[in-house]
């Protein structure tokens, strides 16, 4: 592992993305607080995003609307359109990259480049470039803050602490004193159980984590990935293995009308079908699903193996199981809230091995050219022409480009 003696990437992170492209389009809700909720009327029970203003009032981005509401009763309420977020992630990032590469897109608000020798030199004008290409080619109120450090995640740190709109640099020269003056919870890879658990092992600060044995701090993490952050912090270059996809899923947070049992159900199941075409898309095969449901008796969740499956009737008929042990262990009148279905377990299609019952399956092999020929169906019309089963049309818009921080929806989801 190498030591680095310059900075060598930039991490750039939009300070409240969802909100501020709000406020770029609606100019009634400029230098105002407000939050994005998941669905439009009344009914939310949280938000999923809030403005600088809000901020700075002291709502934080996921917050429960009552909370929100009696720190900032001014606040302006505004429902997510995800759709127009895709669509701002796609032209931002043009105009990043007509100032510089990008490396790697974190999330639909967070990325990250890598810097050559000349880059190195004039990092102020990168940002300042940056800045001013967003500014004039799309908007004054779309704002980023931007950090350089010699590795990402001393980047994205420097990023952070320099928010809102800065511009951040921590030279490998200057450090490891911009480091020493966060919280521990500052580090993007602690959360509160780590955080707990460094706790315990008498870990207080981030100077005493940056001075203890990388050993030590492997086994607090009881994986490589405390090693890996503790070289992380001291400057060194951290190649990470890209991670692999683990899982396709979707979540949603249910409008008043959908919160019935059987209007939740028909959310469910199609929110199923657009993960397994995300899965057939990218060339996959589930043998998991899980179901969560957050219902007003509790949260109820719960796995089940699939047969190495990517067709929707495969993925759809263990759902219904699911569903229903679900609703045997739910009360009468009981309501949903939020509704998560996942394929897990995934392998790509060319792994795929068929144990010799499933390979004489025909009814199995039936099922996915069915799906094929709708796939194609709906690829060609660009929309949701076939589906298998009803397909609930009420507030179907942002079921499947649901707002999220961390997955990029394509044009495809909005189908
Ligand atoms: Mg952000």
């Amino acid at each position: 592992m190498r030591l680095l003696d310059d900075i060598h990437c930039l991490y750039l992170d939009f300070d409240s993305f969802f909100a501020s492209i709000e406020q770029q389009i609606h100019k009634e809700l400029r230098g105002k607080p407000i939050g994005i909720t998941p669905f439009k009327g009344s009914g939310n029970r949280c938000l999923i995003a809030c403005s600088t203003e809000a901020k700075r009032a002291g709502v934080s981005n996921v917050m429960m609307l009552d909370e929100a509401k009696k720190i900032c009763p001014n606040i302006i309420l505004v429902p997510q359109t995800p759709a127009l977020y895709r669509r701002a992630h796609n032209i931002l990032l043009s105009e990043i990259e007509s100032v510089i590469p990008i490396s790697a897109i974190k999330s639909i608000d967070e990325l990250s480049c890598d810097l050559d020798k000349y880059q190195r030199k004039v990092p102020m004008q990168i940002a300042h470039d940056i800045k001013r290409n967003i500014a004039e080619n799309i908007g004054p109120y779309i704002k980023c803050s931007i950090g350089f450090a010699a590795n990402r995640q001393l980047a994205k740190m420097a990023c952070k602490a320099g928010k809102p709109n800065g511009a951040m640099i921590w030279h490998p020269k200057d450090m490891p004193e911009p480091l020493f003056a966060l919280e521990l919870g500052d580090i993007p890879a602690i959360g509160t159980r780590m955080l707990r658990r460094l706790k315990d092992a008498n870990i207080h600060t981030v100077e005493q984590l940056y001075m203890a044995n990388p050993k030590h701090v492997r086994k607090l993490w009881r994986n490589v990935t405390g090693e890996r952050l503790w070289y992380a912090l001291h400057g060194y270059e951290i190649k990470v293995p890209e991670n692999n996809r683990m899982m396709f899923g979707h979540g949603r947070v249910l409008p008043p009308k959908s919160r019935k049992l059987s209007a939740a159900r028909e959310v469910a199941r199609f929110l199923l079908i657009k993960a397994a075409r995300r899965l057939r898309r990218e060339h996959y095969y589930a043998s998991g699903i899980h179901l969560s449901v957050s219902l007003k008796s509790g949260y109820w969740s719960r796995s089940h193996p699939l047969p190495m499956v990517h067709d929707d009737q495969a993925v759809l008929a263990q759902f219904e199981i699911l569903w229903r042990t679900m609703r045997g262990q739910a009360s009468v009148y009981d309501i949903a809230y939020k509704v998560g279905v996942t394929l897990f377990d995934i392998s790509p299609a060319h792994t795929r091995q068929l144990n010799f019952l499933l390979e004489d399956n025909d009814q199995r092999k039936k099922w996915e050219m069915l799906n094929n020929a709708m796939d194609s169906l709906n690829d060609k019309y660009g929309k949701t022409v076939a589906s298998m089963g009803f397909i609930p049309v009420q507030n179907k818009d942002n079921i499947g480009g649901k707002i999220s921080f961390t997955r990029i929806p394509s044009a495809e989801d909005f189908w």
